[in-house]
């Protein structure tokens, strides 16, 4: 019975120690019969063949890959976007950072956003969906990240002349004459963590999110620092640059950015406090 199939599913999870296991217990049974969680009760009756995929997707969320893989899906800010191996899995800290631009962009008629990393597509893509006017441009070195990025282009019903998407690596000068600079607005959230913490973090990043989503180098920064030294030159003047940190990052960012001939506008915290997103407005003399 589906009663006793989504109340074998919670004991398993609270078990293996899965957070919130009746929610991603709802969460599985409603991808498992193709439905929405809403329509889970636990009167809901289950095929054979859903409760197979349902033991499998379970195993999977028991080895502890993230529920948002399995399914495929996550929702982030307003919209529900595609996830896979290939990208970051969107975070609700990260919805900050596109709160906070999204309060520039209507503030100071932004024309055009570059996303630094772009990875899922999920912080440029809510841009464009809240702003039809804006024109945006994603980067990542990742091609496959890129084509998940494109898909949810798709999936968000945008259209396709709002946003152009380039495999790049910014370590290289060719991202200095990448196709629409000068930007009014770059957004980027950077791989920060210090490459010898990687092997520390829970399973379900450090196994599951790509290592070159996560690693910042030795110390974290060293996207931070070569994103201050070219974005000069692909900022409009007084354009602004909105950066996602790790925490206890935001003071060592700052000065990279201020010697680069940024002004520190404001720091802002994320849903627990920690310092996550830092604004920077390009001085009008360069
Ligand atoms: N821009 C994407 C995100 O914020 C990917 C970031 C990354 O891969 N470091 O989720």
């Amino acid at each position: 019975m589906a009663q006793s199939v989504y109340e074998e599913l919670i004991r398993r999870f609270i078990e293996a120690k899965i957070p919130s296991p009746r929610l991603e217990a709802r969460l599985l049974i409603a991808a498992a019969a193709g439905t929405d969680a809403d329509n889970i009760s636990s009167d809901t009756v289950l095929s054979d063949d859903a409760k197979k995929r349902l033991e499998k997707m379970a195993e999977e969320r028991l080895k502890h890959k993230p529920l948002d893989k399995i399914i495929g899906h996550k929702a982030f800010y307003k919209y529900d976007f595609i996830v896979n191996e290939n990208v970051l899995s969107p975070r609700p800290d990260t919805e900050i950072l596109v709160m906070a631009a999204a309060d520039i962009i209507h503030k100071h008629n932004v024309r055009s956003v570059l996303d630094m990393g772009t990875g899922s597509g999920c912080i440029l893509l809510s841009l464009l969906k809240d702003f039809p006017d804006l024109h945006g441009t994603g980067i990542d070195i990742s091609d496959t990240a890129l084509q998940t990025a494109r898909s949810n282009l798709k999936k968000l019903n945008l259209n396709l002349r709002q946003a152009d998407f380039f495999q790049t690596d910014w370590f290289n000068d060719h991202i200095l004459s990448v196709h629409g600079a000068p930007f009014d607005l770059i957004v980027s959230n950077p791989p920060y963590i210090p490459g010898d913490e990687i092997n520390s973090l829970d399973t379900e990043v450090k196994d599951f999110d790509p290592k070159l989503a996560l690693d910042g180098g030795s110390d974290g920064l060293k996207s931070y620092r070569r994103i201050a030294e070219i974005s000069p030159f692909l900022l409009s003047s007084k354009g602004f640059i909105l950066l996602e940190c790790g925490a206890g990052q935001a003071q060592d960012i700052i000065p990279i950015f201020t010697l680069n001939g940024f002004e520190h506008i404001k720091t802002l915290p994320d849903l627990a406090g920690i310092e996550r997103c830092i604004i920077f407005r390009k001085k009008d003399c360069i």
